[in-house]
């Protein structure tokens, strides 16, 4: 049986960027782009103001006050209007380009404003207030490398350079599976023994969180044919979820029809609670996971192990959360073995993280994954955590929102 680690490398080494497509700008933002983006021009592309004021030769500044005759006016988007000559100022606004004899700007503020001639009161550095051609980015120069997510500044970036469609790497289209005979679907009336298949609505969610594309298969019901049928329609998509039908039931049917339809199974249970029964898979290279039915199980294991690789079939390159440290305010008690994934409410004080469980660790409870923040991996080897020792939390999908302090 893999260790989590030993699991989750199994996976994400058998996982890579899907293709390219072209996509227009602003479609663009959370996802990767796919090709380096070289610039075509310098930014800015040609000197210009950085203030609002007059463009100046410095030298006629040297002894302030200094009293310069005013020859013309150069608002933003407009034309240059003539040389600076010696002794001369051309008023200017932010943006425009500087007039050939110029060396500096100075600003209204340091003028009296004048119209027909101008006294500078403030000594005057030549090339100040000039945004030089290309020094933002030289023509050429790679501005943005494949692999990069486009967020707002990516845009504005893509966007100065005239860039309306960039190539990205596709959404994967996500196929989940429920499976189960007390399975019904939302909207059909509840009797007892019947639960809501909320595994493809939870899972649904968490795909489309990260950007890709869900597409519920519905329900296979507790034998060969309806499990194979809905297998093969879930094999069609770029990756297949299943939940439930993993664990050591007698209708647990998951991992037997997967084999029988030529998935390659590289692993069927991990060292890890919640979690211990999950199963992952290839097909004709796409990922098969089957993760187990508990619903806090599901988004569990989801959350370790089919986001990241789903983020990597989009490209991305970071796709582990940055593990934090945070202090533990109670103690906790567990058998050794398997690396444990604690449910934990995070709050921020003096510049720490403190972690509460967030209540009953059972895998039936299903509140307790509404009340919690961020997961705490609590290490296999370890079976007793005391109250003010530091362990390793990573954050879960959307909740630094919803943090308090
Ligand atoms: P199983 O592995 O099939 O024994 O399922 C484990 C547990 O998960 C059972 O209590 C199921 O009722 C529950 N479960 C299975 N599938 C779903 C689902 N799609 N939505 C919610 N709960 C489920
Ligand atoms: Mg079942």
């Amino acid at each position: 049986m893999p260790t989590f680690d030993e699991a989750r490398k199994m996976i994400l080494d058998s996982v890579g960027p899907l293709g390219i497509e072209r996509v227009a700008l602003l479609d663009s933002l959370g996802r990767v782009i796919a090709e380096d983006v070289v610039a075509p021009w310098d930014m800015p592309l040609c000197d210009n103001s950085a203030m609002d004021g007059y463009a100046v030769r410095a030298a006629d500044c040297a002894n302030i006050p200094a009293t310069l005759q005013v020859t013309g006016y150069i608002p933003a988007g407009g034309e240059i209007a003539g040389n600076v000559e010696p002794g001369c100022a051309i008023r200017i606004m932010t943006g425009a380009p500087v007039p050939p004899g110029c060396d500096a700007v100075v600003p209204v503020e340091e003028t009296d404003d004048g119209k027909e001639t101008v006294t500078i009161i403030a000594p005057v550095k030549p090339r100040q207030h000039i945004r030089f051609t290309g020094e933002d980015i030289a023509g050429g120069a790679t501005i943005i490398q494949a692999g990069t997510m486009i967020r707002p500044a990516e845009i504005s970036m893509l966007a100065s350079f005239g860039k309306a469609v960039v190539p990205v790497y596709r959404r994967p289209r996500v196929a989940i599976l429920s499976t189960g005979d007390e399975l019904i679907e939302l909207g059909e009336p509840l009797t007892k023994g019947r639960i809501v298949n909320s595994n493809a609505l939870s899972l649904a969610a968490a795909v489309q969180e990260i950007g890709a594309i869900p597409q519920i298969l519905g329900i296979a019901r507790d034998n060969r044919e309806s499990h194979r049928e809905k297998m093969l329609e879930g094999l069609k998509a770029d990756a297949l979820i299943t939940s439930a039908g993993v664990s050591a039931g007698d209708r647990d049917l998951v991992r037997d029809v997967l084999d029988e339809l030529g998935v390659k199974q590289l692993f069927w249970k991990v060292d890890m609670k919640p979690g211990g029964p999950t199963a992952f898979g290839t097909y004709q290279g796409k990922p098969v996971f089957s993760l187990p039915g508990n619903p806090v199980s599901t988004m569990i294991t989801f959350e370790e192990f089919a986001r990241p690789a789903i983020l990597r079939m989009m490209g991305h390159r970071r796709v582990l959360k940055p593990l934090i440290k945070a202090v533990l305010q109670s103690e906790f008690r567990k058998k050794p073995g398997k690396l444990h994934f604690l449910r934990v409410k995070l709050t921020a004080a003096d510049g720490r993280y403190l972690a509460n469980s967030s209540g009953d660790q059972n895998t039936g409870i299903l509140k307790t994954m509404l009340t919690a923040d961020a997961i705490a991996l609590l290490p296999a080897d370890r079976t007793s955590f005391s109250p003010g020792e530091e362990v390793d939390v990573h954050i879960l999908s959307g909740n630094v929102e919803m943090m308090e302090g």
